[in-house]
């Protein structure tokens, strides 16, 4: 996969040279670009915002300089795949989820836009959507100050889920958010006794099935207790006779 991330602040992107992501960069699983938006831009001051038309508060980011930027990082090329997507983070978006996360591992070029200020000219996504999927997402229901933060979220839910990026794949399969539709039960490590802490003894008792429901109750009732939305979502059918009897 290839992403390609364009920023006024290409620094704060630099942690993606770190840990899983870092690691699927160098190793070759992943083609990862950083772009400064201000290297398309073509005055002194390398102008990248505006004030609103309509009036009120706060700059808006120009549609000429984003239009040259994504023109060039998602024209297709010698290597390059022909079917870029856009992402761009915006509070308005939609919600940013595993299920969507899971979708974009089919794309093989994802290119991030992060606005700052109020955002950027609305006329950016309409003119790339003329040729590109173009999904305007929301990290969750705040806000803040640039795209960046949501760019480094999007990449690492993403990334990790591509083949070999994580070292053991089952560890994917057993997660909060995952095809269960449950939170994750707790866990728990060595010693044994922590603090005056003890971990729950049938963990300790190598005992598979009873490890297994045990776990099983405890996601549920986690799920109950901290997400009920996603409780009331799951498909009955999914339910065995001892989940039901919780
Ligand atoms: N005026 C915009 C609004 O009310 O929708 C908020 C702009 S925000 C100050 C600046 C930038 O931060 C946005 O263009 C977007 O890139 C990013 N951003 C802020 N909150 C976000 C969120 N919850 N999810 C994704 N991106 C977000």
């Amino acid at each position: 996969m290839r992403i390609d991330v364009v920023s006024i602040f290409p620094a704060y992107l630099s942690s993606l040279g770190l840990s899983l992501v870092g690691r699927a960069a160098r190793t070759g699983l992943l083609d990862l670009r950083v772009h400064d938006l201000r290297d398309w831009t073509d005055d002194r001051h390398r102008t990248v915002d505006d004030t609103p038309f309509g009036g009120g508060a706060g700059m808006v980011m120009r549609p000429d300089v984003w239009g040259a930027a994504l023109d060039d990082v998602m024209r297709p090329g010698p290597g390059l795949p022909v079917d870029a997507h856009l992402l761009v983070p915006t509070p308005s978006g939609q919600p940013f989820t595993q299920r969507l996360a899971e979708r974009l591992t089919d794309e093989s070029h994802l290119v991030i836009a992060c606005g700052r200020y109020e955002g950027i000219d609305a006329r950016v996504a309409q003119h790339v959507g003329a040729q590109h999927p173009v999904t305007e997402l929301s990290i969750g229901d705040y806000v803040l100050n640039g795209g960046e933060a949501a760019a480094l979220v999007v990449v690492e839910a993403v990334v990790r889920l591509l083949p070999g990026v994580v070292g053991n794949p089952q560890s994917l399969v057993e997660e909060s958010h995952g095809a269960a539709g449950l939170l994750e039960y707790p866990v728990y490590t060595k010693p044994p006794v922590w603090e005056g802490l003890e971990v729950p003894e049938v963990l300790l008792s190598g005992h598979h099935g009873r490890v297994a429901r045990w776990r099983r109750d405890q996601a549920l009732e986690r799920t109950a207790r901290r997400r009920p939305d996603l409780l009331a979502a799951l498909d009955v059918a999914a339910l065995d006779r001892a989940d039901r009897a919780l």
